[in-house]
């Protein structure tokens, strides 16, 4: 089994849906640790993106799509996410080349190279708190999975499930990245939000193969 344009579309669609229904929950979430912005940030972008999507051209490449939600993400977004989930998708639709149709192997590389961007950026490790806690974990499920022979879908939902776990493993974290560094011990106890929403990201992109 293999995805192409329509599974991106799709997971486009969801996430949209998603970050819009989760905005109150992630501007919480980042009113503990952070300024408060990051539901209210993300959820303008992905409206840009989907007012860029409802115009996409018939026939584009699952990385030509791609690389329009990065460029809106960067242009939209203001805050630490924007330029750095706007790499992600830069960085992952660089790996797809021109296919056309997407496997398992695509969809590792896809996300380890999105991954790379955001490291690349941020400079953010496992345990810093951040997206990162959510984006590698999903990395290594999601490459382990395409080496086993699962299928796209299965290898999204590994992705999916070890982002949701990463981002509860940011509560009991110091943070030594974004602003919630300048908290020290009085981050203790609060979910990253930026794991979160990467989480939600990665759990629709499941939810767009398996629909
Ligand atoms: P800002 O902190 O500028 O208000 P947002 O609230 O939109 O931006 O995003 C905050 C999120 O960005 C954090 O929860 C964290 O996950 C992520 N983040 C911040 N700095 C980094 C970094 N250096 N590397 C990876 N992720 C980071
Ligand atoms: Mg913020
Ligand atoms: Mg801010």
């Amino acid at each position: 089994m293999s995805v192409g344009i329509d599974w991106v579309k799709a997971w486009v669609g969801d996430t949209v849906r998603v970050v819009s229904e989760n905005r109150v929950r992630l501007i919480e979430l980042d009113r503990e640790i952070g300024d408060g912005d990051h539901g209210e940030n993300l959820d303008r972008g992905f409206q840009a993106v989907k007012a860029k999507f409802d115009a996409l051209p018939d026939g584009e490449t699952p990385a030509a799509a791609l690389k329009l939600v990065a460029t809106t993400l960067i242009s939209t977004v203001g805050g630490a996410s924007g330029p750095l989930l706007g790499t992600a998708y830069l960085k992952g639709s660089q790996a797809l080349g021109d296919a056309t149709s997407l496997d398992s192997a695509a969809i590792a590389a896809f996300l380890t190279a999105a991954r790379d961007g955001v490291v690349m950026r941020g400079k953010a490790e496992v345990g810093d708190k951040t997206m990162i806690d959510a984006w590698t974990p999903a990395v290594d499920a999601a490459s382990a999975a395409a080496e086993a022979g699962k299928s796209v879908a299965e290898t999204l939902e590994a992705a999916a499930s070890a982002a949701e776990k990463g981002a509860e493993s940011t509560e009991p974290l110091v943070a030594h990245k974004g602003r919630a560094s300048y908290l020290g011990e009085r981050a203790v106890g609060h979910r990253d939000p930026g794991a979160e929403s990467s989480s939600l990201i990665l759990r629709a992109a499941a939810d767009a193969a398996t629909a």
